[in-house]
């Protein structure tokens, strides 16, 4: 398995990468290994294909609140054709209609994003609701955070729907990239920075309503 991390990210990262308590709990135990191949590149060999799975599922990693791209490197493919471009997320979706609560609409949902995996919305029931409509989606790291959508209602006022990501790192509450803080950030050049369309509540798990515009 192959790993890249976003370019900004690179010496912090490098430096500190072995000693990183969150890197441990990818369960690299006494089998396993992390191989720095340069240029950015980390391979994780993992002692079994149940660990490997564990970790895949767990997606995304992160280490100094830094997001880790992480890609199983097929057998018969090279590093160079393996697309670090994207990665997968657990995305909640907030205030969503009961009544619209399925597994088709939670396929169209999931279309907004680059690549669709599935939901824990199954064909029969909700079985596996725990309070959220749940996605499996893929994001394209380089974008801005897609926040939700606005749903139109006959006679009532339209919601909007608003997505969370779990586990989520570090991002820009101005330009809703990941990879920067604010008071980083290169793509807004106003003298005060602050959070509009993206802010805490994209967490999964924070409290944090988005605040009115
Ligand atoms: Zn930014």
């Amino acid at each position: 398995m192959a790993a890249k991390k976003i370019p900004e990210l690179r010496r912090c990262i490098e430096d500190t990468l072995p000693q990183q308590p969150d890197m441990e709990q990818l369960a690299l135990n006494e089998d396993g290994n992390i191989n720095n191949l340069g240029n950015n590149f980390y391979l994780f060999v993992f002692p079994s294909i149940t660990d490997k799975l564990r970790v895949l599922y767990q997606k995304p990693w992160s280490v100094q609140n830094k997001l880790i791209v992480l890609k199983e490197w097929p057998i018969g493919g090279t590093l160079e054709e393996i697309d670090f471009s994207i990665e997968d997320f657990w995305i909640q979706v907030h205030n969503i209609l009961m009544s619209l609560i399925s597994k088709n609409n939670a396929t169209m949902i999931g279309g907004l994003f680059p690549v669709y995996h599935y939901s824990n919305v199954s064909e029969e029931s909700v079985v596996q609701w725990d309070g959220n409509l749940n996605i499996r989606a893929a994001i394209r790291v380089d974008d801005p955070l897609k926040v939700g959508f606005a749903l139109k209602r006959v006679d009532r006022a339209d919601v909007n729907v608003q997505f969370k990501y779990k586990r989520m790192p570090e991002f820009c509450y101005s330009c809703g990239r990941i990879g920067h803080a604010l008071k980083e950030c290169w793509f807004d050049n106003s003298l005060f920075k602050r959070a509009g369309k993206y802010g805490p509540w994209l967490r999964a798990g924070s409290k944090e309503k988005k605040r009115q515009e």
